[in-house]
């Protein structure tokens, strides 16, 4: 089989219900491309029918491969176990769900191969709640502030890669990442578009809160010390404030005597400062956790099985 050149790299985590409009729409997409291509599919320790349903695709479409993963490693874990195997040129990531139109993909392909390493995309109109659409806002803004990068859109994830930045991001060895970001400290001549966006065909967001909060921290803690420096500036600024106050206090005794007083307008700011404090020890646990899980150098993720690779990967972990 000849040597593909776009790769199509789609983390499923029970999607049953897609699969099948998926390939529907994705399959005559590639062919009309005119170019050898491969689509490698992540299940990622699904409890539905994804496994069956992809295993099966696979007998009638030739460029399909499947990795099976031995649990449920997320989707960064499941998109990165994609790259080590993936052998095109460009490489494309999708969602499963089809909120990302794969009409799109031949605008990405386009980008690409007009010399830019990494492209990124921009959802037009995009369909999630309000909820949602406000967090990512206040994400992008904060990351970009402490990351010193330039990204409008970190969440979106149609997105395409030069073979350049994947090999990159297959050198890399860390835990926990956000797949987007990390592309981005590899990329030298990124542009961004503007796609279309669709609400989730089938089934539900596979994020709660808790997954979307932690999710972030990965995002924030993951490529910048900003917070704890932050955190740093903080505590001088209180310490001399409070210089500020203990003066402020001395001369008042001095001038109209000592204050009795307002003990619970004390208690109001002390509870705050305590609440800073433990916030302050927090984020420091998150750096220490991270830290904890790279030095225990435990496997990022386990594959059980592969389906309709010809060769293995180049990079084993
Ligand atoms: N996904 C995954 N593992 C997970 C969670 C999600 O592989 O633990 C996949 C999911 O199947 C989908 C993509 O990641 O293809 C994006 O997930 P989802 O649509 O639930 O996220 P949202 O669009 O709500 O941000
Ligand atoms: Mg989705």
């Amino acid at each position: 089989m000849e040597k593909p050149y776009v790769t199509i790299v789609i983390p499923a985590y029970n999607e049953e219900g897609n699969l099948p409009p998926l390939m529907e729409r994705l399959l005559p997409v590639m062919r009309g491309l005119g170019k050898p291509f491969e689509i490698i599919f992540t299940d990622d320790g699904s409890r539905d029918r994804t496994l069956s349903i992809l295993k099966s695709m696979t007998r009638s479409v030739p460029e399909l491969r499947v990795i099976e993963f031995n649990g449920n490693f997320g989707q960064h874990m499941a998109i990165l176990a994609a790259f080590e195997r993936s052998l095109g040129e460009i490489v494309i990531t999708l969602d499963a769900d089809l909120q990302n139109p794969p009409e799109e993909i031949p605008r990405l392909v386009a980008e690409i191969e007009k010399g830019h390493d990494v492209v990124g995309t921009i959802r037009l109109k995009r369909q999630d709640s309000i909820f949602r659409k406000a967090a990512s806002k206040v994400v992008n803004i904060t990351t970009n502030k402490m990351t010193g990068m330039r990204m409008s859109d970190y969440g979106c994830m149609l997105r395409a890669y030069n073979r350049e930045v994947i090999d990159n991001i297959n050198h890399c060895q860390e835990t926990t990442t956000f797949i987007p970001a990390l592309a981005q400290t590899f990329s030298s001549n990124p542009t961004e578009i503007e796609v279309s966006h669709s609400e989730r065909s089938e089934g539900e967001s596979k994020y709660s809160l808790y997954r979307l909060i932690r999710l972030n921290f990965d995002l924030m803690t993951g490529f910048s010390v900003v917070p704890l420096q932050l955190f740093a500036l903080m505590g001088i600024f209180t310490s001399l404030s409070s210089i500020g106050f203990a003066l402020f206090l001395l001369i008042r005794r001095s001038m109209i005597g000592a204050e009795v007083e307002g003990v619970f307008t004390l208690f109001a700011i002390t509870f705050f400062f305590i609440g800073i404090i433990i916030f302050g020890i927090g984020l420091v646990g998150e750096y220490v956790g991270r830290i904890y899980q790279e030095v225990r150098r435990r496997p990022r993720y386990v594959v059980r099985k592969v389906y309709g690779f010809t060769t293995e990967p180049e990079v084993t972990r």
